[in-house]
Order: C-alpha cells, then structure tokens, then sequence
C-alpha cells in the first residue's frame, strides 16, 4: 500500500485519519512484507491483529495463507471496519471486530483456538495497555510483532536496576526473548507520526521442563504492578500495603529472605524470574 492508494481509500470512503486513535497508516510496502517477515506467520496460522486501519498488515498477512489461516482484527474505529469488511481480500476465515481492545473481554475476540501470532502496528497512545492485555490473555501464543514508537523501547527491554524497568518490561521478560527487528521513519506512514518507530518481537521462552514454563495471570501482573506501586518504597512495604486488607498475616519478609533478598530490596533490583519465584512462594 503506498501514499497514494493510502489517500484513495480514505477519500473514496469518506474517511479521515484520525489523531484520537492514533492512526497512522504504513505506505510502504516493504517495511509492511519486513514486519510480516519477522513475525514467522505460517500459512495455516492463527492470527490476531490489533488495529488493522485500512489494511495494509492485514493484506499482506492474508497474502500468506494457504486458506487455512484464520484471521481475528479487532478495530475501534467503525469506518474503517466496515470499509476493510467489505474490502476484497477479507475471506471466509478473516474475521473484523468493531471495538476498543482495551476494553474487550477476552471470550469476545478468542473463538475456539487460541492465536499463534498477534501483530500489531499499536496505536500510540494505548501501547502499554495493549500489550499488558496481550501477554495475560493471549499468552500462548508462539511471537508477538509490534510496531512501537522509537522511544518506547526503553521501557520493554529495560534491565533491573534502571529508572525505566518496571511492569511492562517485567511481563514482557517473563514472557518471552524481546528483539528490536528494525526502524522505520515518519515518512513510511500517512499521516506522518512525529517521532522514529521501531518493529519490535517477543518470541515466547518454552522450557523442555514443563515445571519451568509460566503462564502469565492478571493476578500476577497485578501482583508486578504492586511490587512497583511506590517506586521509593522498599519491595516489603509496597507489598505489605497490597496485602494488608486480604491477608494481613502472608509471609512476605520470609519470602523474600527464601530469594536470598535483602529485607529493604525494592522492585527495581528483582529479575523477571525473582518475581516469578516470589509470585509462587506468596500466591501459589
Ligand atoms: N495497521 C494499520 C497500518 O499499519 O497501517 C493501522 C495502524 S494505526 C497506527 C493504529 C490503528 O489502531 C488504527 O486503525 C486505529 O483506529 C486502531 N486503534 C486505535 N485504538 C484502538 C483500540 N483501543 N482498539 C482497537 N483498535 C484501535
């Protein structure tokens, strides 16, 4: 899809690119067969995108079925969903839902099989929430491919002990392998966004040791989110506060003593897989 035809749709459709929802359609249709590359759909897959906009992933990823793919999109804005369902490469196994993702519950967009992939050119504004609700509800899925904003970045693949390294970074560790693919400039999308974007994958971490492997809850990443409720609060304190009204008496400090933790450790210095460990000694 380039600019011109980007402009053509929109027009014959009486359409407009909207800011509120963060669109900014891809016009350049070699990072759209990049971003497809990289995110290893197979022909037979089963597909979700989020934000489909006028198409441009969802033709290029549907060009890659055998007939067998089925593919799920979920769309806020109904303009464009009415315009992609009737579009000429939506068959019979692609299905468009009109709604805010962020607010879907989960039966609604999974039907009887859970996704392999999810790609997303993610709207802006409402990354960190997406890609929270992906890893607890679709977290089966083999890779996730996401086009973020440049600077977004940090917070994803932060290490323990820096000032960006908090919940999003935790689940997406725990998750699975995160890898920057490639950039993209402004002027691959229509309109033109204002900063760099990046194509980023998270494959997920599959241990041959079944007991190794972890599934991510909402109680677990509400329990991430609690360790770094009050960032200058020791680990004990901010847990301590969660617990309080639930359960008063749980054996926080032995906990994390079990970690080999110090008492006054707080959520910046835990790795992924200490949040694990402490999610199973306090809550499993
Ligand atoms: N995938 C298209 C592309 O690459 O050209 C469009 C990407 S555009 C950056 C983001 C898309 O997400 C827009 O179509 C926008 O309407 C949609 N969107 C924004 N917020 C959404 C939400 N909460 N739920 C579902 N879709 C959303």
């Amino acid at each position: 899809m380039n600019k011109d035809r980007v402009l053509e749709i929109l027009k014959s459709n009486d359409l407009q690119a909207q800011s509120k929802f963060g669109q900014n359609f891809l016009c350049n249709d070699n990072i759209t067969n990049r971003i497809v590359d990289v995110s290893d759909i197979r022909p037979d897959s089963r597909v979700l995108e989020i934000g489909p906009g006028i198409g441009a992933l969802t033709e290029a990823i549907l060009s890659r079925s055998n007939g067998d793919m089925q593919y799920t999109a979920v769309e806020i804005d109904r303009g464009l969903a009415e315009f992609l369902e009737n579009d000429s490469f939506i068959g019979l196994h692609a299905f468009i839902e009109c709604a805010d993702f962020t607010k879907m519950k989960r039966e609604d967009y999974v039907g009887l099989y859970d996704f392999d992939f999810v790609v997303s050119n993610i709207p802006y504004y409402v990354m960190t929430p997406i890609i929270k609700k992906l890893l607890i509800e679709c977290n089966s899925a083999e890779k996730m491919t996401f086009m973020v904003e440049q600077d977004a970045i940090d917070r994803i693949i932060a290490k323990p002990k820096t000032k960006q390294y908090g919940p999003l970074a935790v689940l997406c560790e725990v998750y699975g392998t995160v890898n920057k693919e490639f950039s993209v400039s402004p002027d691959c999308f229509y309109p033109m966004p204002h900063t760099m974007s990046a194509v980023i994958t998270l494959t997920k971490k599959i241990f041959l040791n079944e007991d190794e492997n972890f599934e991510i809850t909402l109680e677990f990443a509400r329990f991430v989110e609690a360790c770094f409720s009050m960032r200058r609060k020791t680990l004990y304190n901010c847990l301590g506060s969660y617990f309080k009204i639930v359960s008063p008496n749980m054996p926080i400090l032995s906990a994390i003593d079990k970690l080999g933790l110090s008492s006054k450790v707080r959520a910046e210095d835990l790795s992924a897989q200490n949040f694990i460990e402490l999610y199973r000694l306090l809550l499993l």
